[in-house]
């Protein structure tokens, strides 16, 4: 997984999420989102870059009366100051024919590209309004503040940016706190293994996953299935139940290993045959 950072060469904060210029009403009504107000080194144009690859999942505004704006997701899962899931972000006020009004909604923007320049579409001075938050986005919704906010799971920029300072000098926070990257390589998201250590579940055994099993098979075989077989405990009514599956599933060909009555990676790809998940 990758760090997710902050996009432009200099950062100064002109209104903060609770600013009373215009984005309190987005971070008080309901639902809510946390804009920030950025400009880069000075009055002109600068550029905000993609920090990862990121995918355009909205882009509205150009030609008519709506604020210009991209909507855009991480192409993968990242890791920020506070959780590890997709990410997404919004650029608005960037002009009508500048290069982010060549955008399509699909389009990946690679690491290091330019998504947008600031400017002044809906606004009187050049800046971008930056939101972005947790998971997926690619609309607006008006909140009980009369605010269009982005919908979504919208979250304060500290909590799902870093600075990486080698990239970002920072001449104005607004006194948000914002982590700088861990010098470390950021963990990866081991999946947990379905099994335990030995690799299968058999009589005796407690886990959770074997409460999934159960309840699979309750539902879907209640002919076979005693309810008796439910809970994470893997007693005589589950392994019943899972021979009188194997043995079935053979004959059906979706099955071709043991009739012993416990779940390996075997029994589990027949199970998923019919329909079993994870
Ligand atoms: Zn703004």
């Amino acid at each position: 997984m990758k760090y997710f950072t902050f996009g432009m060469e200099t950062m100064r904060i002109t209104q903060d999420y609770n600013g009373k210029a215009s984005h309190y009403n987005h971070s008080h009504g309901s639902p809510k989102d946390y804009p920030i107000d950025v400009a880069g080194v000075d009055g002109g144009q600068s550029a905000y870059f993609a920090t990862v690859d990121m995918k355009v999942t909205a882009i509205k505004g150009v030609g008519n009366s709506s604020t210009n704006t991209i909507w855009l997701e991480s192409t993968e899962k990242v890791t920020t100051p506070t959780f590890n899931d997709f990410v997404w972000i919004t650029l608005t006020h960037w002009n009508d024919g500048s290069k982010t009004a060549k955008y399509k909604v699909g389009d990946v923007i690679k690491k290091g590209d330019i998504i947008a320049y600031e400017g002044t579409d809906g606004a009187s001075a050049n800046h971008l309004h930056l939101v972005c938050g947790k998971g997926h986005s690619n609309n607006w919704v008006k909140n009980s503040k009369g605010s269009w906010v982005i919908k979504g799971d919208s979250l304060p920029p500290e909590e799902v940016m870093y600075i990486d300072p080698k990239f970002t000098k920072i001449v104005d926070n607004k006194n948000l706190k914002f982590k700088e990257v861990p010098k470390e390589e950021p963990k990866e998201d081991k999946t947990e293994a379905f099994f335990p250590k030995k690799g299968y579940f058999s009589l005796g055994d407690n886990h959770k996953n074997i409460g999934k099993i159960a309840e699979f098979m309750y539902k879907t075989f209640p002919s076979y299935t005693n309810k008796k077989a439910l809970g994470n405990y893997y007693g005589p009514y589950l392994q019943s139940s899972i021979k009188e599956f194997q043995k079935r599933a053979k004959a059906e060909k979706k099955y071709d290993a043991e009739i012993d009555g416990n779940v390996g990676p075997k029994t589990l790809k027949a199970l998923k045959k019919y329909g079993f998940k994870e």
